[in-house]
């Protein structure tokens, strides 16, 4: 049962709906737009009538859980030897603002057995409040001892928002979480934002292969819970010193009650590229044309002590692994230098680099949408380009 309705005085029958629809729902009868069954209140039509003939009224969804009993802002805190990964740290940027608008506390999450040193890290980078939960069973991470931790505690002190990295830990744990105390998850969002009037969370991701950009809200449940991959939010600046309440919350968890155990980690097989920390990335697309001609992209690089990207085109073509695809479904960088080098600028591309500080793009069409986010574009081939910047930059960085 759909709520979109159109108003047949209005409707000129020109179609422009028709072709927007991503479901099909919208059939054009003669001079008239007949709205199938299969229609799921999207909207994605609306803004395509001329004459404002669509109209789609959702009735205001049923509260089923009281929200005024849910308060601040929650980030599962994910860490390595290094202390606090840096995803973690970015959404205690983002969360501190969204605590800021909400004027509530902003809380990191920190699970696991010897940990309690994250916390002033946690303190210093913006979180008012550390819940910690150590245990022996927590030593490493596991789906269910992680989710029983964590919903005692999403139960007991019932946030608002709850804000996860999309990584492979994070998206594990953020999906079985939701499901075990019945709330809404958005997957790897690209904004979140309180809503101007009231206090739901507006969770910005893209949808239809990234055609458009989705907003989401959980109006009925809480806590609203949102994944973000690595780098799509800022680094919040370090204040040290600065301070906050510890709470250190006992949880029962009996190791006989889980199945799973850990027995080694194994690194994957040509799992070392780090594109996520890198400051420079070059890399290569269709426009390469051969996979040996990735040496190209390689040389200027190593030059640039960078890393090699490419993008789904050449990754789907067998021309290097899939580790190194930037996009949509493949990594999300933030270098200060990102060299696109024979890659048309496809929307699903762009979505994974696009905030980079500075993107040079060499492409020999003029009107490859890569110009259009580019800082510097250089229209002509690469394989006359890219040689000569390497040689120049060999030059200018002494190698
Ligand atoms: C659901 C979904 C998810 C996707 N996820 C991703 C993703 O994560 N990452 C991603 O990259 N894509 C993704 N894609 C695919 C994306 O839509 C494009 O197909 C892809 O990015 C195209 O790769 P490309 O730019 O290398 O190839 P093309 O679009 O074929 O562009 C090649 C470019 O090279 C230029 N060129 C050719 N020869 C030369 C030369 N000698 N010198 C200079 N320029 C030259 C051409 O002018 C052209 O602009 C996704 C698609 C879908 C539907």
């Amino acid at each position: 049962m759909h709520n979109l309705r159109l108003n047949e005085e209005a409707c000129t029958g020109c179609g422009a709906c028709v072709e927007t629809c991503p479901f099909g729902a919208l059939i054009l009868e003669g001079d008239i737009v007949r709205v199938g069954e299969n229609c799921n209140d999207c909207g994605a039509c609306l803004s395509s009538c001329p004459t404002e003939a669509l109209i789609l009224e959702r009735p205001e969804p049923t509260v089923s859980v009281d929200l005024s009993a849910y308060k601040d802002v929650w980030v599962v805190v994910e860490y390595g030897r290094a202390g606090i990964s840096h995803v973690a740290l970015e959404l205690l940027g983002k969360g501190r603002q969204l605590a800021d608008t909400l004027k509530c506390r902003l809380c990191a999450l920190i699970l696991g057995d010897g940990v309690s040193r994250l916390s002033e890290e946690a303190f210093a980078h913006g979180a008012d409040v550390v819940y910690l939960v150590e245990s022996p069973v927590l030593r490493k991470y596991r789906t269910d001892p992680y989710v029983e931790a964590a919903s005692v505690l999403v139960r007991k002190y019932k946030p608002e928002i709850v804000l996860l990295g999309a990584t492979t830990t994070g998206r594990d744990f953020a999906g079985a979480l939701a499901t075990e105390i019945g709330t809404g998850l958005t997957a790897d969002c690209t904004g979140l934002e309180i809503e101007p009037e009231g206090r739901n969370l507006v969770q910005t991701r893209p949808a239809f292969g990234g055609n458009i950009m989705a907003q989401i809200l959980c109006r009925r449940h809480r806590p609203q819970m949102a994944t973000v991959r690595p780098k799509v939010m800022e680094l919040p600046e370090r204040v040290d010193g600065k301070k906050g309440e510890v709470i250190t919350e006992p949880v029962d968890l009996d190791e006989e009650k889980f199945l799973t155990r850990v027995l080694e980690f194994v690194k994957e097989e040509g799992s070392t590229v780090n594109l996520a920390d890198a400051n420079v990335i070059v890399s290569g697309g269709r426009g390469l044309a051969d996979p040996k001609h990735f040496a190209v992209i390689e040389e200027l690089a190593k030059t640039l002590g960078g890393a090699v990207g490419a993008s789904r085109a050449a990754v789907d073509a067998g021309w290097i692994p899939y580790p190194h695809q930037v996009g949509q479904t493949g990594k999300t960088v933030r270098p200060k230098l990102y060299i696109a080098c024979g890659i048309s600028g496809a929307i699903q591309h762009l979505a994974g680099m696009q905030t980079s500080d500075i993107i040079v793009a060499i492409n020999k069409d003029p009107d490859a949408p890569i110009f259009k986010v580019a800082t510097y574009g250089i229209v002509g081939d690469l394989f006359k380009i890219v040689p000569l910047l390497t040689e120049k930059f060999a030059k200018r960085l002494g190698k």
